[in-house]
């Protein structure tokens, strides 16, 4: 059994308790170096092997993962955030079930959760948006044709933008499309959330690039856009007094 484990946004007590348990027990721990914090690998025994998937091609992971399989040894393939957004975990997972081997997969806290809670915000506000979109910039990896960035945009939901910050200029022009967000909208970068050198720019989507730029941010940021980071919106009716739902009745 390989265990995919979501290591979370960085800090290394944002880990769940059962992805740290697996490390503390792991004889073999394959995890993505370019963004995992390597502390979380101080949870580990003495003995257990370590790889940093990094420089790895999908064959070569998945034969480390067979090994610690063949071996015996809880094998524990660390993600960053969750697994399951951005994480190229698909292919593993099916390379894993060509050569018979099972799996089971331990979500983590995603850095799009850790960017909320850094900028202090909700991506739900009642009469704002209902609706948060995760998506990318077209980069080296292609977005479908139906999901280009001024498409989605035209929505104005609240939208969390990863693996985009070295292309930030591009990403705000095309949010500012005809139809999409208007140039004032709020936007936040949020670098390395809940790691120490974390750093929140706030601004629009008309000046945020350039905020970016000046504070030097290439990489591990992710962009958030929307009138969540706004402070105009209507009170939620779960805790409206005059209003009831199934577990209280109004009072008012
Ligand atoms: N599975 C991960 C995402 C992997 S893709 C998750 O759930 O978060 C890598 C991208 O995630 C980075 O380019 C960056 O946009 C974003 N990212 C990862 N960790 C981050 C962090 N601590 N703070 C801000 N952005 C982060």
């Amino acid at each position: 059994m390989i265990h995919f484990v979501g290591a979370g946004p960085g800090a290394p007590d944002l880990i769940t308790l059962r992805g740290a348990e697996l490390l503390q027990r792991a004889g073999m721990v394959v995890y993505a170096g370019s963004l995992v914090n390597p502390e979380l690998l101080e949870m580990t025994p003495t003995g257990c092997e370590i790889y940093d998937s990094a420089s790895m091609t999908l064959e070569q992971v998945l034969e480390k993962l067979a090994a610690g399989e063949k071996k015996g040894v809880t094998t524990v393939r660390l993600h960053t955030g969750d697994p399951s957004l951005y994480g190229a975990v698909r292919e593993q997972m099916d390379g894993l079930k060509k050569l018979g081997i099972e799996f089971d997969v331990v979500p983590g806290v995603s850095s799009f959760c850790a960017a909320a809670a850094a900028a202090r915000v909700e991506y739900t506000l009642p009469g704002v948006s209902q609706t948060v979109i995760i998506t990318r910039m077209e980069g080296r990896t292609l977005v479908p044709e139906r999901e280009k960035l001024s498409l989605l945009a035209r929505h104005r939901a609240s939208m969390a933008l990863f693996l985009s910050s070295g292309l930030l200029k591009e990403s705000c022009k095309a949010l500012t499309d005809e139809d999409c967000y208007a140039p004032d909208t709020k936007a936040a970068i949020v670098y390395k959330a809940s790691w120490p050198e974390e750093m929140v720019l706030r601004g629009t989507v008309g000046t945020i690039a350039a905020q970016a730029e000046a504070a030097g941010i290439k990489n591990t940021a992710l962009l958030l856009v929307g009138d969540f980071l706004g402070d105009d919106y209507d009170l939620s009716k779960l805790y409206d007094a005059s209003f009831s739902h199934a577990f209280r009745e109004a009072s008012k």
